[in-house]
């Protein structure tokens, strides 16, 4: 846990809040600033600053845990569809650097989230890209 990190105190409990799920490894909270009814963020108890440092375990396992916090919010608040969305660094729109993931139920006309504009895809850059990408793997 990291003393200075809000997040680390908020998932292990040091700071109250109303709880949807706990265990061993996870606390799920409602978001402060929700960008609709029942935004809510899963927080790991252990310190991750983001997707480039959490171990495979918890990544798993913060996925299949989306997936059950997916149906059990869309029936409970009767949404129409779901976002999960996950910020990596600043320029992605992190602000707070500990590893989280956004669960937004998503109602009809709600025009709650702003996408990206779609640009247009080149296919000699993209086969560049495939060859970086596994350059990297
Ligand atoms: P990020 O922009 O890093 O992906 O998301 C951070 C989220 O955490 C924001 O949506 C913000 O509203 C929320 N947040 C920031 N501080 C607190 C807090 O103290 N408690 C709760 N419940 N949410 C917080
Ligand atoms: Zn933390």
């Amino acid at each position: 846990m990291n003393e200075d990190c809000i997040f680390c105190k908020i998932a292990n409990g040091i700071i109250p809040s109303n709880t949807l799920f706990e265990d061993d490894d996870f606390r799920v909270i409602f978001d402060l600033g929700p960008a609709t009814k029942g935004h809510a963020l899963i927080l790991p108890k252990k310190h991750f600053e983001n997707i480039y440092k959490i171990d495979d375990d918890t990544a798993a396992k913060a996925f299949v845990l989306a997936k059950k916090m997916a149906a059990a919010m869309t029936k409970a608040f009767d949404s129409d569809g779901f976002n999960i969305i996950q910020n990596n660094g600043e320029c992605a729109g992190q602000t707070v650097f500990h590893f989280h993931m956004h669960l937004i139920p998503r109602y009809k006309d709600d025009n709650a989230i702003e996408f990206w504009k779609a640009g247009q895809a080149d296919d000699a850059e993209l086969k560049e890209l495939v060859k970086k990408v596994q350059e990297n793997l």
